[in-house]
């Protein structure tokens, strides 16, 4: 017999009133002691409460508004220093039986051809990201997506995992899949998941009914309590998000924080990550098109380093639905991982066509892998593909524990180096490798203690030819 679901959620997350109370209750252009207060407080990197975070998301004041940037730059070099964490998208189906109309893969979207990779197909997707240096997927797919249905994904997962050829391999897959039963996502931990991550969409139930209008997903409650069933189950690095441009951007960024506080509370440990994907043109959608309450560039500037500072050890998820110009100036402000190289139409990598009708949504930033990384090391960060955190079991509270007190560094710092070197000497191209060689050079020569013994150790071992070094 299968177990009782979580359904229903508690009363915390049933907020629509309080947050609009809190937003009513803040002034439209708070006083400047009163900011400071918070930016002070902010830095002391113990995070901020709704309140708070609400007087900030209402700041125009130009030099405010620089302020809250400075302060977000603060806190991000404080806690990741210069590391840009990345990854690729792996879309395995686009089959999907829910009607969300922000997105081309709803079921009746005609527009697009579907398809649900082969195992074999999979596994050629895998080979071709492997040969670019990736080390970490996040595996998307509609819901519903196949005749096999949870096996599906099960088998699919299998496959990342066991493609693998001399140095390549992925050692790290995140899934961003429909929400699932408690024992489905017991099945999904034994899978060897890294984070399960999915986006609410929008906080807002009326607007959520709109633009949800059939199958599964018009169930907010399931979905609104997917990461307590996930986390009841054992799987204690989660990734919750919103599609920024359905509703008013500060009711949402209230929604996520009481979301985060009622995960502490229950399970003393918070989301692994946080994404913030803005609404993208989608093929055939007049709702990705116009979008309801569409997000300006300096609105998202603010969404970002608002939850730098309200959630730091959170990480922060930009995808390449942005701009790379847009993404140079949002690591600066919390970002702490990118996709790169991307392609969100199943099959991508193998097709030779960039921006394909049967993908998800259209792409902002093209440049390859090795582009992003020569940029990015250009810029000073240390783009990394350490996975060590999940593999030594430093997950979930685990993690938490480490993180906060800044221990986290000594093992973030020197594997980031060492990944990505491996990366430089095995992948690069020979322009990239200079301009890396370079950066980690200035970064080594500003370490001191552990974390300069520990990375000059690691770098040396990845010189003379190991692979997968970590601490
Ligand atoms: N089907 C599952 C679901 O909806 O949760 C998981 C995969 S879905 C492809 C992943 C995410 O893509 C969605 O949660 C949504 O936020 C995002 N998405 C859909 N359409 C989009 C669009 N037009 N622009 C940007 N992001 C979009
Ligand atoms: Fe399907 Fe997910 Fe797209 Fe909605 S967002 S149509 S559930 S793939």
């Amino acid at each position: 017999m299968s177990e009782p679901q979580i359904h229903h959620p508690p009363q915390d997350l049933q907020s629509e009133t309080f947050i609009d109370k809190i937003l009513a209750a803040t002034p439209v252009a708070p006083g400047s002691a009163q900011v400071l207060d918070i930016l002070d407080k902010a830095k002391e990197l113990h995070g901020l409460n709704s309140e708070e975070v609400a007087v900030l998301m209402k700041i125009s004041d130009p030099d405010q508004v620089e302020e809250l940037y400075e302060t977000a730059r603060y806190i991000k070099d404080a806690i990741y220093g210069n590391r840009i964490v990345l990854f690729a998208p792996l879309y395995i189906s686009n089959l999907c039986k829910n009607e969300c109309l922000y997105c081309a893969f709803r079921a009746t979207n005609k527009a697009i051809e579907r398809r649900a990779l082969t195992q074999e197909e999979i596994a050629r997707e895998v080979a071709l990201l492997e040969k670019q240096g990736h080390k970490r997927l996040l595996l998307v797919a509609g819901e519903s997506c196949s005749q096999e249905g949870f096996r599906y994904i099960l088998d699919s997962i299998d496959t990342v995992y066991r493609t693998c050829g001399g140095h390549d391999e992925i050692r790290r897959v995140n899934v961003n899949i429909a929400p699932l039963a408690t024992e489905e996502f017991q099945e999904l931990k034994g899978a060897g998941i890294g984070t399960y991550q999915l986006f609410q969409e929008t906080y807002h139930r009326p607007t959520y009914a709109k633009v949800h209008i059939a199958g599964k997903k018009t169930d907010f409650d399931w979905r609104v309590t997917a990461m307590d069933r996930a986390m009841t189950a054992g799987i204690d690095d989660v990734g919750i998000g919103v599609l920024f441009g359905l509703h008013d951007w500060k009711f949402e960024i209230l929604g996520l924080l009481n979301h985060i506080q009622h995960l502490e509370d229950r399970f003393g440990v918070g989301p692994h990550t946080i994404s913030v994907p803005r609404l993208e043109p989608a093929t055939n959608s007049e709702l990705a098109a116009h979008p309801p309450c569409p997000v300006t560039d300096d609105a998202f500037r603010k969404i970002v380093a608002v939850l730098r500072l309200a959630v730091p050890y959170t990480g922060i998820i930009l995808s390449t639905r942005e701009s790379s110009e847009m993404r140079r100036e949002m690591l600066a402000l919390g970002i702490s991982q990118i996709s790169a190289g991307s392609r969100t139409n199943p099959g991508g990598y193998s097709s030779a066509v960039k921006d394909s009708v049967d993908a998800q949504f259209s792409l902002g930033d093209h440049r390859s892998l090795d582009q992003v990384i020569r940029e990015a090391a250009a810029m000073g960060y240390v783009p990394s593909f350490c996975t060590a955190c999940y593999r030594l079991g430093r997950t979930g509270k685990d993690f938490m524990d480490l993180a906060k007190p800044g221990e986290i560094r000594l093992h973030c710092e020197p594997n980031g180096l060492a990944t990505f070197l491996e990366y430089l000497l095995d992948y690069a191209s020979e322009e990239t490798r200079r301009v890396g060689e370079e950066t980690i050079r200035e970064v080594v020569a500003s370490l001191t203690g552990v974390e300069c013994e520990r990375s000059k150790k690691m770098l040396q071992q990845v010189r003379e030819g190991r692979r997968d070094v970590y601490c």
